[in-house]
């Protein structure tokens, strides 16, 4: 971990239940910048609640979010239940949180361009020129400077992921969370997604990965998360969680997904 950093991400005790399900009973991490943090658990575990509970698409029923030092502000209704304070608070830190879904999620009647500069124009108030300057600045990066008018059903898997990963850069996020980003991709696409979140990760961009790709959580993350049963079950860098493999639950789910070791 990079204890030394600053705090970039702080989660305190989230609790979130549906009906009578609670799926996360108390969830904690503090992220320093440049974390690269992998959480891993077994399907239905929680993981996509967790994440989606730090940008408020879900709102949490306890705990607290804070991205650097800015408290998410969240007030008790007389129900009990929590709700935004501010809208405009949300939309803001949520660009901030730069989100990378499974299904990649572009806007499907925007070109690959388009969907790059809409964030930028409508909430960075960035012009047209420069957020477009910018959006091929990205597409290079992402290897796909050749796609700018590709309508996004016009590419691959991968190629999606890749420009997904483009539009939530050019929001500037000082966090990135990825949701089983390789999850939805034929097996040969998978390593051209990964290898763009390894050079995020290698400029020491913090992010958070729930993944099933066991290469990156070893190889690439240097913390590593395991949820159980909505609670943090081990927790530690790669060494640690994958050397010792302490929790026999935690070994299960290796096991299970040696398969996918290979990449
Ligand atoms: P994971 O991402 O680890 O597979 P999820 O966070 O998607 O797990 O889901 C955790 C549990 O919460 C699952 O049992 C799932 O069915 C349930 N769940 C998730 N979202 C909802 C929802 N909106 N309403 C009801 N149950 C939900
Ligand atoms: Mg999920």
């Amino acid at each position: 971990m990079n204890a030394a950093a600053p705090v970039a991400l702080s989660v305190r005790n989230i609790h979130k239940s549906f009906g009578d399900h609670h799926v996360l009973k108390g969830i904690s991490l503090d992220a320093h910048k440049g974390d690269v943090i992998s959480i891993l658990g077994a399907s239905g575990s929680g993981k996509s609640t967790f994440l989606r509970c730090l940008n408020l698409l879900e709102m949490p029923d306890d705990g607290t979010v804070a991205l650097e030092g800015e408290a998410l502000k969240m007030k008790r209704r007389r129900d009990g239940k929590l709700q935004p304070e501010d809208r405009r608070q949300v939309d803001r830190v949520r660009s901030q949180l730069g989100m990378v879904f499974q299904n990649f999620n572009l806007w499907s009647h925007m070109t690959v361009m388009e969907n790059l500069i809409e964030g930028p124009m409508r909430v960075l108030k960035r012009s047209r020129a420069e957020a477009i300057e910018e959006g091929e600045a990205l597409l290079a990066k992402v290897g796909l400077a050749d796609k700018r008018g590709h309508y996004p059903a016009h590419l691959s898997g991968g190629q999606q992921q890749r420009v997904a990963i483009a539009r939530a850069l050019a929001m500037h996020p000082k966090v990135m969370l990825f949701d089983e980003p390789t999850s939805a991709l034929d097996p040969e696409l998978v390593g051209e997604v990964l290898r763009v979140m390894r050079a995020l990760a290698e400029e020491g961009r913090t992010m958070l990965v729930v993944t099933h790709e066991m290469g990156f959580a070893k190889h690439v993350s240097n913390r590593v998360m395991f949820l159980h049963q909505g609670l943090v079950d081990a927790d530690g860098t790669p060494q640690e969680v994958f050397g010792e493999l302490k929790s026999e639950r935690f070994r299960q789910f290796v096991s299970s997904h040696q398969d996918r070791n290979a990449h």
